[in-house]
């Protein structure tokens, strides 16, 4: 479904991605793990086209994504959630998830809207109030949310644990999951916390100073102890 080949990414002099290659199949969910500075979020910003690759590609359905611009993705069925939970705080939780109808070619459905709703019934219960007063936990099942409104194919995740309680991520996690089940979502889930993701994940790439150092299965990489100590510190 998604294909990353040979992917390099420089800022200037530092090599921040190196030769990384790698398929995340349709209906998975791909962990993409690693040490601070791994290049983890250079490899979605390069895959969402916010950052031009010195080198490589990556594929959705033979669309060349490092050649698109970022605002074009929607249309070709790529949503990214970047790190930060960012949801404009002036406006309801239902205006937010507008915003991200906004994305689609053929406009968002009423329907869309309830299909979130469903799925995160604390942003129904919440639909009217202003996104400044929601929690963290809150605020990413928006952001998710948000990026589902524009009915993607392929879902880019960077950091949604960050910073939450663990039964908080423990639910986000679980409807990621039921979303690739129900869906056939393709999901890319960075992660510094390896523990949790490999737990949901079916298959896990181990980034370290740009380059890849496995591409397994997730609970390959999960029962590998050596693995866990040097890269996943767990
Ligand atoms: P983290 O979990 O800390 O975000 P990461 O695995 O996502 O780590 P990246 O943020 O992709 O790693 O960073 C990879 C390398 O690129 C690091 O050496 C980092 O210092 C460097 N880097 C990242 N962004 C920039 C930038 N805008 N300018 C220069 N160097 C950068």
């Amino acid at each position: 479904m998604l294909q990353v080949q040979d992917l390099t990414t420089s800022y200037g002099p530092v090599k921040a991605l190196d030769g990384v290659s790698f398929e995340a199949p349709r209906g998975k969910i791909t962990a993409v793990l690693g040490a601070n500075g791994a290049g983890k979020t250079t490899l979605l910003r390069t895959v969402s086209g916010l950052i031009r690759p010195a080198r490589g590609a990556a594929y959705l359905e033979g669309a060349d994504l490092t050649r698109t611009p970022a605002e074009a993705m929607p249309g070709l069925g790529l949503s990214h959630v970047p790190e930060g939970r960012g949801v404009i705080t002036e406006l309801t939780v239902e205006e937010n998830l507008r915003l991200g109808g906004l994305a689609r070619a053929d406009r968002s459905r009423p329907a869309d809207l309830e299909r979130v709703y469903t799925l995160f019934p604390v942003l129904s219960d919440r639909r009217r109030a202003l996104a400044h007063v929601l929690s963290g936990g809150e605020r990413q099942m928006l952001v998710i949310g948000r990026a589902l409104m524009a009915t993607p194919k392929v879902l880019l995740l960077d950091e949604p644990s960050l910073g939450l309680a663990p039964r908080i991520v423990a639910q986000i996690f679980d409807l990621l999951r039921g979303l690739v089940e129900s869906d056939g979502l393709t999901v890319v889930l960075v992660e510094q916390n390896a523990r949790s993701a490999l737990s949901i994940a079916d298959f896990g790439v181990v980034l370290n100073l740009g380059r890849l150092i496995v591409h397994d299965d997730a609970a390959t990489l999960a029962a590998d102890e050596k693995l866990r100590h040097a890269y996943l510190g767990f």
